[in-house]
């Protein structure tokens, strides 16, 4: 395909994905990265449009805008790479590519050889692609499937840009006063263009996989104590019961006592630092693989897989224990709380979710009956 067909279709490829990650943008406030994704890509359909006509160009316009558009794209694209992460953006490090290669197209010896002008830009670029490339595998702990894609495009970008430096090197004598249209530049505009639609495609895949997980987790949780809610509690426990396995397990509930009259005592903000200040408790206390959700209210609910009666016991004890000698700190108060707990175990014969609850509430209200701070239990 003829060189000039492929600038075209990696232009047209860079201002379409530029306005997809407008969209994007648009459609969610707040989220910046959007906004410089778009604008690294329509720069670099810039560029690429500077690139097609370069050789009409006076030599100082030639090498200068198409090269340091392309450089500014790049650095672009990177500082979206950083917003998307989380991580520190610092408005210099967008301009600072940009500057060094004028910087470095300033030295006679440089400027006076398109191939030197050639081999220092795509040095740069090879190094900002790679960069590119390191910060989205830096969060691959999160497993995300379009991380790698990203990974991947930019590294044969950053590959061919490699390629391109090293060929201005060994060819330096050869060069000539501008882009040579060459079977080199063919292979790279198709890689180009590989990177662009790839990159762009695994951009918007990996924002929307990342909500997913987001969506999923809010969905998930108690918004006061960042515990499972009822819901996702019931669902992860019942999957537990359902996949059939003879093991041992305990539920638990627990009441914290008079937690009334800490609201009525100290207001309900303090209340509510109470209750976190409790998750934390169980959250902490629990054996590693228990499950810990908010029931609703100040009622906590746990289970505890691969347990047996005895240890469910002793745990549920630790953390009665561990609650009355929690110094609760909150608006200037220091108060503790005590709790009341239900304990039923598998070895009381009920395997099923509801079954479970109303025995395990029974239990919670033996110990209230008996004077609460204490443990109610029902095993076999
Ligand atoms: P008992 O020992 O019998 O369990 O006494 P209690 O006061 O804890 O029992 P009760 O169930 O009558 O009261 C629960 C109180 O928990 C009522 C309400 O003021 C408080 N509460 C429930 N949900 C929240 C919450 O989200 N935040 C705060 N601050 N308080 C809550
Ligand atoms: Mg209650
Ligand atoms: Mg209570």
């Amino acid at each position: 395909m003829e060189n000039f067909t492929l600038f075209a279709a990696n232009i047209v490829a860079a201002f379409v994905l530029a306005t997809a990650f407008f969209l994007a943008g648009k459609a969610r406030r707040g989220e910046r990265y959007w906004y410089s994704w778009g604008f690294a890509n329509a720069v670099i359909g810039m560029a690429l449009v500077a690139f097609m006509f370069e050789r009409y160009l006076p030599y100082l316009f030639l090498v200068i805008i198409p090269n340091c558009l392309l450089v500014f794209g790049l650095s672009l694209r990177w500082q979206a790479a950083r917003e998307f992460a989380g991580r520190a953006v610092f408005p210099l490090w967008r301009y600072g590519p940009t500057a060094l290669f004028v910087g470095i197209c300033a030295f006679p010896l440089i400027y006076d050889s398109y191939a030197a002008v050639y081999s220092v830009v795509n040095v740069l670029l090879f190094g900002l692609a790679f960069i590119c490339a390191v910060e989205f595998w830096r969060d691959h702990s999160d497993r995300l499937p379009s991380r790698y894609g990203m990974v991947v495009a930019y590294g044969v970008i950053a590959a061919s840009f490699a390629a391109r430096a090293g060929h201005g090197m060994a060819f330096a004598e050869f060069f000539p006063k501008h882009l040579p249209d060459d079977d080199l530049l063919t292979i790279h505009l198709s890689v180009a263009i590989l990177h662009i639609t790839a990159s762009g495609a695994f951009a918007l895949s990996l924002a929307y996989e990342r909500d997913a997980i987001r969506l999923r987790q809010m969905a998930d949780s108690d918004p006061l104590t960042g515990l499972l809610n009822r819901k996702a509690f019931e669902t992860r426990v019942s999957e537990y019961l359902g996949d059939g396995k003879p093991n041992d397990f305990a539920m638990v509930l627990f009441d914290l006592d008079h937690f009334k009259q800490i609201n009525d005592t100290f207001g309900h903000a303090v209340g509510d630092d109470a209750l976190r200040a409790c998750a934390t408790v169980f959250t902490k206390k629990l054996p590693s693989g228990s499950l810990i959700g908010r029931w609703g209210g100040e009622e906590f609910v746990a289970f505890l897989p691969n347990v047996a009666a005895a240890d469910a016991l002793l745990s549920v004890e630790r953390i009665r224990i561990s609650l009355k000698t929690t110094m609760i700190r909150s608006e200037n108060h220091k108060f503790t709380v005590t709790t009341s707990a239900g304990v039923c175990h598998s070895s009381c014969g009920v395997r099923d979710f509801r079954g479970l609850l109303s025995r395990t509430d029974a239990a919670l209200y033996r110990a209230k009956d008996q004077g609460r701070d204490c443990i109610g239990r029902m095993v076999a």
